[in-house]
């Protein structure tokens, strides 16, 4: 057995009210943490932390450490494993949390409900072949591209610390190990609910189901059908997700079921990676090998996603299993209209309309095709077209492109608002900084191999105001030479 971690009451200003815990058994495995050798806490988010209405003071430093590397455990934590499964890469799998342990559910003083997870916190009862470990890198680099995407105001699970273990890892190489503690809205997954489902537990998937609607929807409970409501509403809002995605050029890189999360948020940052040059078929992660989850192939692969978690509701549906699919049919086939709804609202905003008109969507298209054909850096451009809006200064070279520019000029100019204002518009919706892969890569290669933490606090600093273009973000903005063959990996 693991030596269980020490009881602990610090008054750190935790709060917990456990409710998943009160779910089926057959849903968790109650489980501590595994105690690391020597935790010191290396990222500590205190804004963050006083968000949630936790003491910083009583955090920064070795107490904190010892609570966030699972050697002590906070009052009122009541720890253990979740139970899922998932489709990777389109293979069912039984999978479950294998290195990260649910301390429990904080609430804040403002009555919002939390979970603080650990990961990297060592083997469970799911770890199958696996160390339950965590390097210190892919934590980094999690709590970094987690807090550039809630600056970036997209939904997102959070990063509060990381803490290095003093313990090493082996993949490749002998790497310096870490735990990071997340913090998420749930970790319900749409691989939860195939979890139940395989097992055939109509229990415990009614349970889970209700209880995913009074936490994340709950005025839902009153719906003539609550579940195919439901189903309805995570469809939204995974529209709405992936749509923020493509319009910062994120690329997730994993969206197996067991990473798209109920309730709306990005969880999950192994092989993430923001594009650079605007390609749709771009794809970063080293086992992405078919492209399956490429930049523009995202909505897609959110649908395919949504069937499962469609398909493990079906005895929910009706009682009938025909109608049941029926049922579920037409609430999929409603993703493309959604999505696209989403997406353009988000890309006339980044085009500095205030409103819609025919031909809007075919304008915003026209762009990303010029983008493509002249290998436009993405981001970049929407700021030099924010600069365009004000000066109807040439942005493109190309005939094809300056074209565009022609169209785009003359939709700016029949709309009433002023180009002050649709250039602010511009500016307020298209950032200057996002986590360009060379900038990560540098800070992180610092921090790991030099344990020298200055560029990836920089770093942090400019993502963390990524609309801003002051003097945090000045060695960030202009876009660097894209990586070539640039890898990622899924932080294993
Ligand atoms: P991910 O690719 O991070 O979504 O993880 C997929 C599955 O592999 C999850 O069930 C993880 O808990 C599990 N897993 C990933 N890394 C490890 C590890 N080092 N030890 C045990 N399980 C792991
Ligand atoms: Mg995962």
């Amino acid at each position: 057995m693991h030596p269980h971690p020490a009881k602990t009451t610090p008054s750190q200003g935790w709060n917990f009210d456990n409710t998943y815990a009160r779910l089926p058994e057959s849903l968790h495995v109650r489980m501590n943490p595994v105690p690391v050798r020597a935790p010191k806490l290396v990222l500590f988010n205190r804004p963050l932390a006083e968000a949630l209405g936790l003491d910083p003071q009583e955090m920064d430093g070795e107490a904190g450490g010892a609570v966030f590397a699972g050697n002590r455990l906070p009052e009122g934590a009541e720890p253990l494993a979740q139970a899922y499964a998932g489709h990777q890469f389109g293979h069912f799998t039984m999978l479950g949390d294998g290195r990260a342990i649910l301390l429990g559910e904080h609430v804040t003083p403002a009555g919002e409900r939390f979970d603080i997870q650990l990961k990297g916190s060592g083997q469970t009862a799911f770890s199958r072949l696996g160390d339950g470990r965590a390097a210190l890198g892919p934590m980094l680099r999690e709590y970094l591209v987690s807090e550039a995407m809630h600056a970036l105001g997209i939904p997102t699970t959070r990063s509060l610390a990381v803490v290095s273990t003093g313990e090493a890892v082996y993949r490749e190489d002998s790497l310096p190990g870490a735990i990071l503690t997340r913090v998420a809205a749930s970790h319900i997954r749409v691989g939860t609910f195939q979890y139940a489902a395989s097992r055939g537990d109509g229990q415990a998937l009614r349970a889970l189901a209700d209880y995913t609607i009074k936490r994340h929807y709950p005025e839902l409970a009153e719906a003539g059908n609550p579940y195919l409501a439901l189903l309805h509403a995570v469809m939204e809002r995974q529209a709405s997700l992936v749509a923020s995605w493509l319009h910062v050029g994120f690329i997730h890189g994993v969206m197996n079921t067991d990473n798209m999360s109920l309730c709306g948020e990005t969880i999950d940052y192994g092989p993430c990676a923001f594009l650079d040059t605007y390609a749709p078929d771009t794809v970063f992660s080293s086992i992405d090998q078919g492209g399956r989850y490429a930049y523009g192939n995202q909505p897609h692969m959110a649908q395919w996603d949504l069937a499962r978690f469609a398909e493990t509701l079906l005895p929910l549906l009706h009682a009938d299993e025909k109608q049941a699919i029926a049922l579920a049919e037409e609430s999929l086939l409603s993703f493309a209209d959604t999505f696209r709804r989403f997406w353009l609202s988000g890309m006339c905003g980044k085009l500095g309309l205030f409103t819609q008109e025919d031909g809007d969507l075919e304008l915003a298209q026209g762009l990303l095709t010029c983008l493509q054909a002249i290998h436009a850096d993405y981001t970049g451009t929407f700021r030099d077209l924010a600069t365009a809006a004000l000066a109807e200064a040439p942005v493109f070279a190309d005939a094809d492109c300056a074209q565009w520019h022609e169209r785009w000029q003359a939709r700016l100019a029949r709309q009433p608002q002023s180009r002050q204002d649709a250039c602010a518009l511009m500016r307020e919706r298209n950032p200057v900084v996002i986590p360009r892969n060379t900038f990560v890569e540098e800070a992180l290669k610092a921090a790991v191999e030099n344990d020298d933490y200055a560029p990836l606090t920089l770093l942090l600093k400019a993502v963390s105001q990524p609309f801003e273009d002051g003097p945090d973000q000045a060695a960030y903005r202009t876009p660097p030479a894209p990586i070539p063959g640039y890898k990622t990996f899924c932080g294993t």
